[in-house]
């Protein structure tokens, strides 16, 4: 992130920006935000991205200069598909989830929900898999809180900085909308959930130009009270609706260019 790193002795880079949208007709959208740390030796992953980040998750961390055996701590902060399928790139690091996440994603039905079954009960019996509680120092000034209400384990992960800090929220608070009206979207529990963006809230607030991270969105920082973003969203489709494979028709996916709806 331009102009805030390092922090707490690593360079912060978004790989991936999540997008806080959801598909009106082709179900769960999952562009979920990758990122990844370097600093104090290692090289940390926090979420991976699904299936269709695959391919772009090779590519940025290439872009980069980092190969998948390179990356040594992979930290999820919960079970979903949009953040954890490809831990099975990332097989020699160290490859961390919250205890409670991990036991309550084992019992969920298949087929059923946004739980990858094979992928978890795989991960259950991984060598390399590190089980977090809450409170826990991650690595060198990151520490894992527990912040239910998306997931009953979801875990939300702080690095302190020497004067700021960066939460990395994920989906515990996965958009803007959500921070700012203190509801949140797809909760099992919404008095839970509120509660967790009020804890988010007072980290945020306890130290001036600290920078959250969500799930689905861009970074913010806190200005006069208010989140700020900071970078430019990126989202389009091209999409082919002639006869041939070289004219397509692009769709901006931002706030400039469609029309909302409240
Ligand atoms: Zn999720």
């Amino acid at each position: 992130m331009a102009g805030l790193n390092p922090v707490g002795g690593y360079e912060i880079d978004v790989l991936v920006q999540g997008y806080p949208g959801r598909s009106l007709y082709h179900g769960w959208l999952g562009w979920s935000t990758i990122v990844l740390l370097r600093g104090h030796r290692r090289v940390v992953l926090i979420d991976t991205g699904g299936f269709n980040q695959r391919k772009l998750l090779a590519d940025r961390l290439s872009e980069r200069g980092v190969t998948p055996g390179q990356v040594t701590d992979l930290l999820l902060s919960h079970s979903h598909f949009d953040h954890t399928m490809n831990w099975t790139r990332f097989r020699d690091a160290r490859i961390a989830i919250g205890r409670v996440e991990l036991e309550w994603c084992l019992q969920q039905p298949w087929g059923e929900t946004e739980v990858p079954e094979l992928y978890m009960r795989e991960l259950q019996a991984w060598p390399g898999l590190r089980l977090l509680e809450d409170g826990e120092e991650v690595l060198p000034g990151i520490t894992a809180r527990l912040a239910p209400g998306h997931t009953p384990g979801h875990l939300i992960f702080i690095l302190r900085g020497e004067d700021h800090d960066v939460i990395f929220l994920q989906d515990a608070v996965k958009n803007r909308a959500e921070l700012v009206s203190r509801q949140i979207d797809m909760t099992y529990d919404a008095a839970v959930a509120t509660a967790t963006v009020e804890m988010v809230w007072g980290l945020w607030r306890s130290r001036p130009g600290s920078v959250v991270v969500p799930g689905h969105d861009l970074p913010m920082r806190l200005e006069d009270g208010l989140p700020r973003y900071l970078g430019e969203r990126r989202a389009a489709l091209a999409a082919w609706f002639s006869d041939n494979l070289q004219c397509t028709t692009e769709f901006e996916l931002t706030a400039d260019s469609l029309k909302s709806h409240s």
